[in-house]
């Protein structure tokens, strides 16, 4: 674990790629800098009738290829710096999949486990009206990420529906399939993950159903991105959540151990297992590890004790800049959160389509254009990095990325 911060983490990788672009330093300046930071103080009301006062944020990053696009975060640890970085991951994200959208993301400092389901609903209700003038399915469209869901999603859309007296699904994705949502949303982003992982063996030249995998952080893209590989012929040998990790070298049945942590609220004591700390589990000897928890799980220090051969990130930000150094000098294989994780929102792009089309895809077809957006994203990448001789995956990644913001900035040509 370290402490970097993530805003500069983001703008040291803009900084690494600069130096292979074709773009000018000023406005490389301007694609390190959200475009407007909202800083919101909510006043909910508590189920004892008492009020309670959150922070909460809106980054909109950029929005030269679409609308802004990304998630909103409940945690305790949210911070404008934090809200800032992901915005800016999340229009790489966009940018490298290519996905007519900008980058944007929302944040409110809360422990969501200790508020009732009710108190959640006004809380998130409160945030949707604050942001009402902003967002809008041509202006910016949220989505989850870490601890919130479907629910939220559905109360957000509710509450832009009756205050615009319209119905527009399209403002905000992740919803439920009765709300407007797209089949295989919810497992969109360990998806990508999975094909992410299964490319970078093939670019080595090696098997993936071979490989023993180690997952940190068991929520909906960790959980998944292990059941999908897992599916593939590879053996999870580790999971683990903030709780701590379990570990069977013959391997863990990734579905069962998510059954357990459902009726327990962890991975841990589940059954034939050795216990191990998240460290233990981050440097283990495996061919793939999966870091599907928050940023800075890697740090240098970690990074020199990594045992694994390709690193496939499901977490936005799970390695700090140093890391990645170390990593590249000791050639491990990197696929970055902003590919690895982007079927999360491949999949709300696909969900924005269909709510402006009134018309709903299959799940096959949701699947089949996802693997199709992710591997092409891939092809460019790999092409970007043996053309330009690139250091490693992640520049390679933010090279392709931001020549295609800045070319959409640039071909708008001048406001006077
Ligand atoms: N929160 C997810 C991410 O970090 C999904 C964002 C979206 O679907 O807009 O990529």
């Amino acid at each position: 674990m370290s402490d970097a911060n993530p805003f500069e983490s983001l703008q040291e990788q803009v900084d690494d790629a600069a130096a292979y672009l074709d773009v000018e330093s000023d406005v490389i300046e301007r694609l390190k800098h959200p475009e407007r930071v909202l800083e919101l103080n909510l006043t909910v009301e508590l189920d004892d009738g008492s009020l309670a006062r959150f922070k909460g944020f809106r980054s909109q990053f950029n929005g030269d290829r679409g609308p802004y696009k990304g998630g909103i975060r409940y945690h305790p640890n949210v911070s404008r710096d934090e809200v800032k970085a992901l915005s800016g991951w999340m229009a790489y994200k966009c940018a490298i999949v290519d996905i007519p959208l900008g980058g944007g993301k929302g944040g409110i400092i809360i422990d969501p486990t200790e508020y009732s389901e009710a108190e959640l609903e006004r809380l998130t209700r409160a945030y949707a009206t604050e942001l009402r003038p902003l967002v809008g399915p041509d202006r910016d469209i949220p989505a989850p990420d870490v601890n919130t869901g479907q629910r939220e999603m559905n109360w957000f859309k509710d509450t832009y529906e009756t205050l615009e007296r319209t119905t527009a699904p399209g403002v905000i994705t992740g919803k439920a399939i009765a709300s407007g949502g797209s089949e295989g949303r919810v497992e969109a982003t360990g998806r990508s993950t999975m094909f992410a992982a299964r490319e970078a063996f093939d670019y080595l030249g090696q098997d993936i159903s071979d490989a023993t995998v180690a997952v940190q952080g068991y929520g909906n893209a960790g959980s998944i991105a292990a059941r999908l590989i897992e599916d593939l012929g590879a053996t999870v040998v580790a999971v683990s959540d903030s709780s701590g990790g379990v570990y069977d070298p013959d391997g863990i049945d990734a579905r069962a151990v998510k059954s357990h942590k459902n009726e327990t609220g962890s991975v841990t004591g589940y059954e034939g297992t050795e216990e191990l700390t998240n460290e233990e589990l981050l440097t283990l000897d495996v061919d793939l590890l999966v870091p599907a928890a928050l940023e800075n799980a890697i740090d240098a220090d970690l990074a020199e004790d990594v045992e694994a051969d390709v690193i496939a990130e499901a977490a936005n930000g799970p390695l700090t800049p140093d890391a990645d150094d170390v990593l590249t000098d000791r050639d491990v294989l990197v696929v970055p959160d902003i590919l690895a994780n982007a079927g999360g929102v491949t999949v709300s792009y696909f969900e924005w389509v269909q709510n402006r089309q009134r018309f709903s895809w299959s799940e096959e077809r949701v699947n089949d254009e996802l693997e199709t957006v992710i591997t092409s994203a891939f092809d460019d990448l790999v092409d970007a990095y043996e053309s330009k001789g690139l250091p490693n995956f992640r520049t390679a990644a933010y090279v392709v990325a931001a020549q295609r913001i800045a070319d959409a900035y640039a071909e708008s040509g001048n406001w006077p």
